[in-house]
Order: structure tokens, then sequence, then C-alpha cells
């Protein structure tokens, strides 16, 4: 049994994405390679424009990211406005703030308009400070997005404990534009109304090998090849084979637990408007509930390797710490993600061919970015328009000591965890 089996999100889960083999050689305008949220999102946008559009994903819809992460549709990205504008410029900054600031409406529109059944949750997020420090932060972020025109409001920590429930916090940035949804349901819902929308959907179905020749991409699988004109690939932290176009990033591992379905008491006591939730903190924490009740917990730490047994004890000693109401509630489904972390913490898009791009590098923020990027990459490619890109496409991107980094980021949350467990 794999780390993904047990996740809360395929338990739970009321989705389904229906998909068809792929047989022989077919031809189209698009091939996606990936079934994210970037691949379906990019799948729907060309089958609702009449484009012929091909998905093929390695395992299941949602078997990356997609299906495993924490579920918050937040606005915007890690960095705080000014950041943004420094890295890309002003105007390409404004540009990026601007189409992330309304992800998170996208998000719901598409899930209203398709029906998907994901838990959607349009209450807000909150950012909580975890320290006086965190605090300072959050009220310099809050100065920077209210100069962005972003509707946030700055919480007491009075206001805090009242929104969460839990007496731990020194304040909290309120977003009323995000909101929480269940994220395999979320990218199981785009898969069906990218089929619904004549998309051919293929799962468990690598991509091995691509060239183009003679104006057209051939994609190689073990079932069968695809011509197209035009690829996107969308493969991010999961990437596999296709060794002359891997995306370039630093993998952070993040986990999660959730505990049973809550009594109506308890229910009550923790986040009663339903707000997602994460931390300050440099080893972050995120807590949220689920539609049954649930209280999902999660922070960074791989549960594959021998910190297993450190983040488990130290989730359970956070949980009490949080809510002494929950010091007894036994924590049921485990499970952990890979996070494609840039530098920068700002998704990339890679040229890597004629008609073809790589998206990735999401730094743990890709509903709302994911959705809006595959759906633009489409448009450009559609159109052969590269100013519809979110973001300038670069010709390579390259990331220094991604194996140290990755250890670095280990060590950190294991040691963190080690000393705060207090074995
Ligand atoms: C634990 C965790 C918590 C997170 N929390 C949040 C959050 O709360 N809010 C938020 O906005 N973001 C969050 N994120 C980030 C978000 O989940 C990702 O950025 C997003 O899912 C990326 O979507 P994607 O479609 O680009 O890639 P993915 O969802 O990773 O999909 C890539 C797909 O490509 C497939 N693939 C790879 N190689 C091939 C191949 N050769 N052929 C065919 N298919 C292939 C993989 O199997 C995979 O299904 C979190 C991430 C993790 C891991």
């Amino acid at each position: 049994m794999s780390d993904h089996d047990q996740s809360l999100w395929l338990k739970t889960c009321r989705e389904h994405a229906e998909t068809c083999p792929l047989t022989d050689e077919t031809s189209v305008d698009l091939a996606v390679i990936g079934g994210g949220y970037t691949g379906c999102s990019a799948a729907l946008t060309a089958a609702r424009a009449g484009a012929s559009v091909c998905l093929l994903e390695a395992h299941e819809i949602g078997h990356g990211g997609s299906g495993r992460n924490v579920g918050l549709a937040n606005a915007g990205l890690w960095l705080p406005p000014d950041e943004i504008r420094a890295h890309l410029g002003e105007e390409a900054g404004d540009r990026l703030i601007s189409l992330l600031a309304g992800a998170p409406a996208d998000v719901f529109d598409l899930i209203e308009r398709h029906g998907i059944d994901c838990e959607p949750v349009r209450n807000g997020t909150l950012h909580c400070a975890h320290s006086g420090s965190g605090l300072r932060a959050m009220q310099a972020r809050h100065t920077q997005l209210m100069a962005s025109g972003a509707p946030v409001e700055l919480l007491s920590a009075v206001q805090t404990t009242y929104r969460t429930g839990s007496a731990r916090f020194h304040g909290a940035l309120f977003d009323p534009r995000a909101g929480t949804i269940q994220p395999l349901g979320y990218v199981r819902g785009l898969a069906r109304a990218a089929a619904e929308a004549g998309a051919r959907i293929v799962s468990q179905c690598p991509v091995e090998t691509m060239q183009h020749e003679d104006g057209i991409w051939m994609l190689n699988t073990p079932q069968g090849r695809v011509r197209a004109k035009s690829v996107i690939q969308a493969t991010n932290a999961y990437h596999q084979g296709l060794h002359a176009s891997t995306p370039d990033y630093v993998p952070v591992y993040y986990f999660q637990f959730s505990t049973a379905p809550l009594s109506e008491n308890l229910r009550a006591s923790i986040l009663p408007g339903g707000e997602g939730c994460w931390d300050t903190g440099l080893i972050m924490t995120s807590f949220r509930m689920d539609a049954e009740g649930r209280l999902v917990i999660g922070a960074m730490g791989d549960l594959g390797q021998a910190g297993r047994l450190i983040h488990t004890a130290w989730i359970r000693r956070k949980l009490s710490e949080l809510f002494p109401q929950l010091a007894d509630q036994p924590l049921i489904e485990g499970w952990h993600g890979r996070i494609a972390m840039t530098s920068d913490h700002l998704p990339k898009i890679t040229q890597i061919g004629l008609n073809a791009y790589s998206v990735h590098g999401y730094s743990g923020r890709g509903i709302g970015p994911g959705t809006v990027f595959g759906r633009m990459v489409a448009e450009s490619l559609l159109n052969e328009d590269p100013s519809l890109l979110p973001v300038p496409a670069v010709s390579d991107y390259h990331e220094n000591w991604t194996g140290l980094r990755r250890a670095y980021f280990e060590t950190g949350a294991a040691l963190t965890h080690f000393i705060k467990a207090r074995f």
C-alpha cells in the first residue's frame, strides 16, 4: 500500500473521471502530459474551444500533488505582491498578481459550472501568526495586499482565537476571496468536464519519449502513440520518464493526518466559520475541516523516510497544543505529497520545443495557479500567441543543489519536530 492509498481524499472522493484506453495511433491539436490541475484545466479549455485534445496520465487522474494537497484554494502565491514585482518587474508582476487574485473565483466558478462534487467552501482562509515575528510579517503582508486592492483583514489574537478555536495564535490575516475544496474531487471533476467537452482522457499511460518531426510532435507510450501539433507537459513534482524535459525544482515533502468525524460539540468549537488555515512557522502547519467534520492537520515532512515516527509523534503533540479538546482523538488517515519548490517561489513556463511548453514550480500554491496556468497556456498554444501566457516563457530553467536543499528541508523539519515532540 502506498502513502497515497491512505489519503483521506481517496477515501471520501465522490467524483469519478471516466478514462478511455489509447490504442494504436491518434492525431490531435493538443496533447497534454499529466492529469493534475494544470493538465486537466488545459484539456478542458482546449476541448471547450473546439480543439481535439488527448490527455495522457501515467497513473490515475490526481495521482500527483493535485490529489494529495491541503485543499486551500488561495488567492496569489507564497510571495507577497512587492516580491513578485521585484522578481518579474512592475508590469509582468502586476499582471500575475491580478490573474491570481481572481484564481479562487475561477476555481469556484468551474466547480459550479460543471457541478463538480468536491466539498467547496468559500468562506476564506486564515494565515495565522505563530509568533510575534510572524505577526509582524502578517502586518507587512496586510499593508502590501491592501495597497494591491485585496480585501484582506488583519485579525487580533482574540478574534483569531474565536475564528480558529485555538488560543495559540498572535493574530491572523483573513482573505475572504479564498476557500477550501476536496482536492482530489476537484481534479477528477475537471477531468470529467474535459471528457464531457470532448477531450480524450487516458490513464495508466506514461509518455516515455517524444520527438518533434516535420512540424508534428510524436508522443510514445506503452499503449500507443499520439501525434499532436502542440504539447503541454504538466508533470510538475511527479514527472517521470521524458529525461530531456525533466523540470528542475527542489522537492519538499508535506504530510497530513485526519481525525475521525468529530462530535457536534467538538465540531462547533473549531473553525465554526469553515475557513482553511496555515501558520507563519518556517516549518509550517496547516489545518482545516472536511465536509464530514474531520480535522485535517499537516506539516512539512516526509512520512516515507526514517522521519515518519518523529513527524507522527510531533503532529499528535501539535494537535493537542492547538486544540486541547482533541488530545485523545486518534489520527486515522496519514499521507504525504511532494511539492515542486523553486528558488524564487514563482511557477515556471519552459519552452521545450516548437509549440510545446512545460509548466512547473507552483511551490505549494497550485490549486488556483494550476487552474489559471493550464487554461492560459492552452489558449496561448491554440491561438499561437505567446502574449497570452501568464508569465513569459523561458528557454531553460535550472536550480542549483537540489539534492542538498531537499535534505536541508527534510532534516530541518525532522529536527524541529524531534525537538518539539519531546519523546
Ligand atoms: C502535500 C501538499 C499540499 C499542498 N497544499 C496546497 C494547498 O493547500 N493549496 C494549493 O494551492 N496548493 C497546494 N499544493 C500544491 C498543489 O497541490 C500543486 O501545485 C498542484 O497540484 C500541481 O498540479 P499539477 O497539475 O501541475 O501537477 P500534479 O498534480 O502533480 O500532476 C502531475 C501529473 O503528471 C503525471 N505524470 C508525470 N510524468 C508523466 C508522464 N511521463 N506521462 C504521463 N503522466 C505523467 C503524474 O502522474 C501526475 O499525476 C500542495 C502540494 C502538496 C504535495
